[in-house]
This record gives structure tokens, sequence and C-alpha cells, in this order.
């Protein structure tokens, strides 16, 4: 990747700051060496971001790390946590007709039961005729809709991050009747508490939490309080250059150093801690919160936005089309077989502990879920190189 907007600026801003670079990791060396003398657990720390993991593998961060330091990737992709049931109705919707409107991501998605010769994704569908039609965003799809009038549903995936671009304009009732709209989306403060409290029921040790920034932009910095409240593990809420990354990281290992548990903003320059109040109130006149299915981990209450009775008589594709989204499919259904991405998404496993990856596996051929997406661990581990040295990969 090279752009003047994307990894060279990215890339020599981190050079020119290699000063401050050098300070944060000593910082970090040494604390890590000073926790080290108290214990004997590696200092887990865990990422609820995929753009965060891509900062950590692209510029080499894990590589700066002191041995006890270990920075891991939890569920930060949506396209990830999306459940293959959701791609097999569109699939299903494309096939008879109706026009599929989704982000390039939701293309290349591939599904899980879908059998047989029938297409094993969007892309296939598209392959084999059926009307597909990948948009940069919602208005995109909307503007197509109202020009050709035929039935047509959006694939509308994401975080809290894209939300306001869904609710906004249902609320302004800008969107046609004849577009209707499969909702996946995924909350992160509920599947950050399962996450952890799976770690807790397990055993497994945890030291430190960076938060999501540009999902916090919009929930609101406050959302995260239960981590060092109910949890006790030191939270920085981080923005996504590798310097934000490494102060982060530094906060982390300073709280642990010094016995506090607290919840750090980082990432001030964007983050308030009530977050972006028109956003959160146009999501709460449009969606409600529901329990819903995270691909490879599970059902989690509260975990995700429905269209509203309100709205969704209208527009949700269950009424419209009378398909079923269901939120407690069994876990092993909805994984291709032989995909680890159920313990990736969970950070208990590493892209290279899947037999598949960089084989039967590729960002070209993605035969699991987190091989699909920019922010998928499997595709930045593919495509950065996870264990990589500062600067890596910057020429691809
Ligand atoms: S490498 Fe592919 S098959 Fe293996 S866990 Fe990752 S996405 Fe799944």
């Amino acid at each position: 990747m090279s752009s003047l907007y994307g990894v060279d600026v990215l890339t020599s801003a981190f050079r020119s700051n290699q000063g401050t670079a050098s300070t944060l990791v000593r910082l970090i060396r040494k604390d890590a060496e000073i926790i080290a003398r108290k214990t004997d657990d590696p200092i887990k720390i865990m990422t609820f971001c995929g753009t965060h993991e891509w900062s950590v593998s692209h510029f080499g961060l894990r590589s700066l790390m002191p041995p006890s330091v270990e920075l891991v990737a939890g569920p930060g992709c949506p396209v990830c946590v999306t459940p293959s049931e959701d791609v097999e109705n569109l699939v299903k919707l494309a096939g008879e007709g109706v026009i599929v409107y989704t982000y390039g991501d939701g293309l290349r998605l591939p599904t899980t039961r879908i059998g047989g010769n029938a297409a094993r994704s969007l892309q296939e569908a598209k392959v084999r005729g059926a009307s597909v039609r990948t948009v940069y965003s919602f208005l995109d799809a909307m503007r197509d809709a109202k020009t050709h009038g035929k039935d047509s549903v959006f694939f509308g995936m994401g975080f809290e991050t894209i939300t306001p671009s869904y609710s906004t304009v249902f609320k302004k009732g800008m969107v046609p009747n004849n577009l209707s709209f499969l909702s996946s989306v995924k909350l992160t403060p509920a599947a950050a508490k399962m996450t952890i409290g799976l770690y807790k029921e397990k055993g497994l040790s945890l030291r430190g939490v960076i938060a999501p920034g540009h999902v916090s932009a919009v929930i609101g910095a406050k959302e995260w309080e239960f981590l060092p409240n109910e949890f006790g593990l030191p939270t920085v809420i981080s923005g996504f250059e590798p310097l934000d990354v490494l102060y982060s990281i530094a906060e982390v290992l300073r709280m642990i150093r010094e016995s506090k548990t607290e919840l750090v903003n980082e990432y001030r320059r964007l983050v308030t801690w009530e977050g972006n109040e028109s956003a959160k109130k146009a999501n709460r006149i449009v969606f409600d919160e529901e329990e819903t299915g995270w691909r490879g981990i599970g059902s989690i209450p509260n975990s995700g936005y429905r269209l509203n009775q309100h709205f969704g008589e209208t527009y949700d594709v269950e009424k419209v089309f009378g398909l079923k989204q269901t939120a407690t499919l069994p876990l092993e259904s909805d994984i291709p077989p032989i995909c680890k991405c159920g313990e990736i998404v969970l950070g208990i496993t590493k892209p290279t502990g899947c037999p598949m990856f960089g084989k039967a596996c590729t960002p070209d051929r993605p035969w699991g879920p987190c091989m699909v997406s920019a922010e998928g661990t499997c595709r930045v581990w593919a495509t950065s190189n996870g264990v990589s040295t500062p600067f890596a990969g910057e020429n691809s």
C-alpha cells in the first residue's frame, strides 16, 4: 500500500518521531522489567479494534516489545463477526432477483452452511448473474435504489462507528421504501464484557485493554468505565497511529506498575467523555438494542442493533422478505471447517496457529471470515506480518 494520505505519511511521521518512539519503548521495557520482578505472569494486553492490530503489525510494534509483553487482538473486526447466516440470507435473496447492496468486504465474506453448487459468497452469486452491487456507503445504495425503484436490500454491517450513517438518514425519512435493511450492526462494549468474562472464567491472564478510538468517538469514553471498575483492568482509549499505540501500551504498563486501574483517554483529539450526542440520539430514535450472534463467539445480549418497530415495518429485511436472523446459532455451525476464527477473534489463538493460514486461506481466496477485511487479524498478519520488524511491509 502506498499513498499520500495512507501508509507512507504515517510511516514517515513515525520515522520522524523516532526520538519519541524510542522514549516510549524505553518506558515500556523499564516498566515491564519492574513488573516482571513481582510476577512471572505474561503482560497480555488486548486491543478491541482491528485497526489497532493493523498498526501493531504493520509498524512492527510487537518486535519492539520486551518478551513479557504480549499484544493480542480481540473481537475488533465487524466483518469477522458478522454471522454466516446474514450472508446466506442475502445470497438467497440475490438468487431470487432482489438487488443486494454491500460494502466490498461483505462481497467476499464466505458463508458456512451453503453447500452443493450454491454460491458461497455474494461475490460468487454476482459472478453467476445475481444483482449484487458494491457501494461505498448507505447513501450510494439509497441513490441507486431510488433510481431503479426495484426491491433491494442493504447489508448493514459495522460497529458503532458506522451506525450514525444509517440512523440519521432513516430519522430524516430519506430512505426509499424499496430499500430494506439487513442489520448486522454490532455493539462493542457488550462483546468486550463477554470476552473478558470468558478469560476470567477460563483462568486466562489478561492485564490491560486498549479500547477502540473511533467507536469511542461515537459512544463516549464513559462506556469503557466498566473495564477498570468491574474487571480491574487498566484501560486506555487509543488512537491508531503507531505513536498513539506505543503511548497507550506505556500507559497500561504504568498503571500495572503502580497497581492502579484507571480509564485513560489517549485519543482526546477525537474522543470525549459523553461521545457524539447527536449520533447517539439518532441511534436511539431508529434502533433497538437486541441479543445478536457474533460469528465464532456466539450469542451476546444487547450486542446488536435492530430497526425498531416504527422503522422496521417498512425496512426490516425480516419483515419485508420473511427472513430469519437467529441470535443463537450453534457456534460450530457458523465457522467453516478447520477455520480457527472463533479462537482468533477472542485472542486465544494466533493466525499462524491455523493450519489453513497462508495455504488454503489467503487474502485472495479467504476460507474463513478473519481473512477478508483489512481489519481481520488473519488478513492483517498475512499482509503485514504480525511479528515483523518496524517499518516492514511499507513498500507492499
Ligand atoms: S487462516 Fe483462514 S481459515 Fe484459518 S483462522 Fe484465519 S480465516 Fe480462518
